[in-house]
């Protein structure tokens, strides 16, 4: 019985296999139409200065309108993008869009700092035209201190000379750093000391515990502190409650972004938000 058992398990587990890949290769296809058709959108997620609640910053984050799936989440095709190098393309497409964002925010003269999500691809592929933005900037009239280069901590683990390279080049020209999903990742500390960083993003998981552990508490408290001491600033991720909102500001941490304060919107309604300030009565946008 056992072994009749295990054959059967087996045949599940491959067939299993064959419909994930299956599910990749249908993925993969959609992938390259969607460059194609343009089908990518980017989102925008207010950044709350925590003092004095303006929204001072804010996070691009790309949505995929798939004609038959609806939106298909950036932690789905991402990877998937990375894998193929179409995450090249698409990163491209980011930049620009970022920067169409940018000028209609001057245009209605607020000041925000926004915020791009930059794959390691981007830093590793020769193919990479990463090099390229600041000239990008110059034909539109933008500054690289208009942005924040958000990076993992993922990008600097066997880091070759190109990316380290291109990353001294980003900071010359201007552009912030910031360090994503901070502390979740190998060796943080010492990435901090190698890379000319900005800002650090403490990773959702330990904000959504600070309300009611201790433990996550203090690591957050030390995080801001360690930060605080290397000259660098701290933006929480993930805050979406009033509680974490206090707490986090009376651990010092200067910037916030979560639902508490906005979700990721359409280009349209976030630049009605920073015009009305629609959203919140605790938000203020100028
Ligand atoms: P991330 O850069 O750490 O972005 C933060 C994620 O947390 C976003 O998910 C955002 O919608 C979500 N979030 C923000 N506040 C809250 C909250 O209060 N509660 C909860 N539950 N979630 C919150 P999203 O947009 O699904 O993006 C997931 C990840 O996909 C991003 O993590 C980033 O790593 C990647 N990603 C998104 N957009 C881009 C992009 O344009 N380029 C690249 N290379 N990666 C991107
Ligand atoms: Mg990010
Ligand atoms: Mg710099
Ligand atoms: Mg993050």
């Amino acid at each position: 019985l056992a072994k009749k058992q295990g054959r059967n398990g087996f045949a599940f587990f491959d067939a299993q296999m064959r419909q994930a890949t299956e599910q990749r290769m249908q993925l993969l296809k959609d992938l390259r139409i969607a460059i194609q058709k343009q089908q990518f959108e980017l989102y925008f997620q207010p950044i709350v200065d925590m003092a004095s609640q303006k929204a001072v910053k804010a996070e691009a984050l790309i949505r995929w309108q798939h004609p038959g799936k609806g939106i298909i989440s950036p932690a789905v095709f991402i990877p998937l993008a990375e894998e193929t190098q179409l995450i090249l393309e698409i990163g491209e497409f980011i930049f620009a869009s970022a920067c169409r964002t940018q000028k209609k925010l001057m245009s209605a003269k607020h000041q925000v700092q926004l915020s791009i999500n930059v794959s390691p691809i981007q830093f590793s592929s020769k193919h990479s035209r990463l090099v390229d933005w600041k000239t990008h900037l110059d034909e539109l009239s933008l500054n690289a201190e208009q942005f924040v280069i958000e990076i993992t901590e993922g990008l600097m683990m066997n880091a070759q000379q190109r990316t380290q390279s291109r990353l001294n080049q980003l900071s010359k020209q201007g552009f912030a750093l910031a360090l994503d999903d901070f502390g979740t990742g190998y060796s943080s500390l010492a990435y901090l000391k190698q890379m000319d960083t900005d800002f650090i993003k403490i990773d959702k998981r330990f904000v959504d515990g600070i309300a009611d552990s201790a433990d996550d508490l203090a690591l957050c408290e030390a995080m801001i502190m360690m930060a605080h001491q290397l000259g660098l600033k701290v933006i929480a991720e993930g805050i979406e409650t009033e509680a974490q909102h206090k707490q986090l500001l009376a651990a010092g941490c200067d910037y916030g972004q979560g639902y508490y304060y906005a979700k990721p919107m359409p280009e349209k309604v976030y630049l009605d938000f920073m015009n009305n300030a629609t959203y919140g009565d605790h938000l203020q946008t100028d």
